[in-house]
């Protein structure tokens, strides 16, 4: 099944307990006060019974209570979300450990085979469910729902207000702040009233190359990818590239709209290069990174900057809204691409040029970005990269034109529309 699996963070009352003093010190000074939102890529599914692979790095075991949709849920309201619930399974939200929350925890969370889920079932009360944990048959961990902050009523209502759901899609409800270490050889089992058990047996021993997993292509970004923009926000360009994901729902084609919330301060376009991914890639050498690359196209990944939170930043309320992300359909191959490094980026807004760079400026170029994610991940055909932005953002509004276009690769254009006019064009569409 196409699904997107949707995992929220800091959503046990152990995990908000244990950084209590964290969320208070310098920079940033608060506690999240939206959930904190991230995706367990096709690449980390697997089922009942699967063998997984283990990393070099320390493993801990995550079980937890997967709500699985029934139907398409936008917008939908917590006191009607049972309406939209397919059941539930088991999942394990596997991780590496985590030191901090306020980056995305791609390299910890979103390995090959950190997600396998169970079979569904119906339950008729999910709001104090135990979930247990058994490694090698011992009873290792057991925790109740009872215990997280949102439910699964709570947790639909907030997604689907940005990030339409679709059947099959997911949503796994969190783990506690303790999880349990895995070794080479275990077998964990995890197990809830009424659900089907899930087992996994973990190995030391590498995972042969499988085809992906039948989810939708992976959508990566980048975050700070180009020195001039970062110093434009403020920021040191980062050591390592700041990588998140973005859900299949945000995606619009060219000549798209896209909404503009309402009562906003700040809005912005943004022009970059898209890689699309031609083969499996797996501990590919910056080397020999192009010949994985199917070719280029180009995005624009629009951000609401009001809702940035502190909290796995950028969240996917501020990135992965419904329609803020116009992708051009046509790939450009690569070999119509001698160099990638040297490509103007402009955006136009009313025909305006409003943001210029080239991608010679980026922090991590292309063959260092399909090598660093392949590193700790397999990348499939199909997976798309976008690179990040140069300096030159502003606010957009509804009724602007949106032009990105880079050298060689494709124009773009996009409208922006009001939360009204987007209303009324659905119903129109009915
Ligand atoms: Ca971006």
């Amino acid at each position: 099944m196409k699904r997107t699996v949707f995992a929220v963070a800091l959503n046990h009352r152990a995990q908000t307990a244990h950084w209590q003093e964290a969320f208070g010190q310098p920079p940033y000074q608060a506690a999240p006060k939206t959930p904190v939102w991230f995706i367990k890529p096709r690449n980390t599914h697997r089922r009942d019974g699967d063998t997984i692979s283990l990393p070099m790095e320390q493993t801990y075991s995550g079980g937890t209570l997967a709500v699985v949709m029934g139907r398409t849920a936008r917008k939908v309201v917590a006191a009607e979300a049972g309406e939209y619930i397919a059941g539930y399974a088991l999942a394990n939200e596997l991780s590496l450990a985590e030191e901090s929350f306020y980056r995305p925890a791609i390299k910890a969370k979103c390995r090959d085979g950190f997600c396998p889920m169970g079979e569904l079932a119906p339950l008729a009360d999910a709001s104090a469910l135990e979930i247990i944990t058994e490694v090698n048959g011992e009873e290792r961990q057991r925790w109740s729902t009872a215990d997280l902050h949102r439910d699964a009523a709570t947790l639909i209502a907030a997604l689907s207000d940005f990030a339409t759901l679709q059947a099959g899609d997911v949503i796994l409800l969190g783990t506690p702040q303790q999880r349990v270490p895995l070794s080479p050889g275990d077998e964990v089992t995890l197990r809830a009233a009424g659900l089907p058990s899930l087992t996994n047996r973990f190995t030391d021993r590498p995972e042969a190359a499988r085809p992906a997993a039948e989810g939708h292509p992976t959508l990566f970004a980048l975050g700070l990818n180009y020195a001039d923009h970062a110093t434009e926000l403020d920021f040191k360009a980062p050591e390592e590239p700041l990588v998140f994901i973005k859900a299949p729902n945000t995606l619009t084609g060219d000549h798209a709209v896209s909404v503009r919330p309402d009562n906003l301060e700040y809005m912005h376009y943004e022009a970059e290069l898209v890689v699309v991914i031609g083969k499996t890639a797996r501990n590919v050498s910056r080397d020999q990174a192009l010949e994985y690359v199917q070719g280029y196209t180009v995005c624009n990944d629009y951000a609401v900057r009001d809702y940035l939170e502190n909290y796995y930043r950028p969240n996917l309320r501020v990135k992965s809204r419904d329609t803020l992300t116009p992708l051009l359909p046509q790939v450009t191959p690569r070999a119509a691409i001698p160099d990638a490094q040297n490509l103007q980026l402009k955006t136009f807004v009313n025909g305006e040029l409003r943001q210029s760079g080239n991608t010679r400026d980026m922090v991590f170029d292309v063959p260092f970005l399909v090598s660093y994610l392949s590193e700790f991940m397999t990348l499939h055909p199909g997976d798309l990269i976008a690179t990040g932005t140069p300096k030159g953002l502003a606010d957009v509004r509804p009724g602007d034109e949106v032009v990105v276009e880079i050298e060689g690769i494709g124009r773009l254009t996009n409208h922006i529309v009001s939360e009204q006019q987007f209303e009324e064009s659905l119903h129109e569409q009915d």
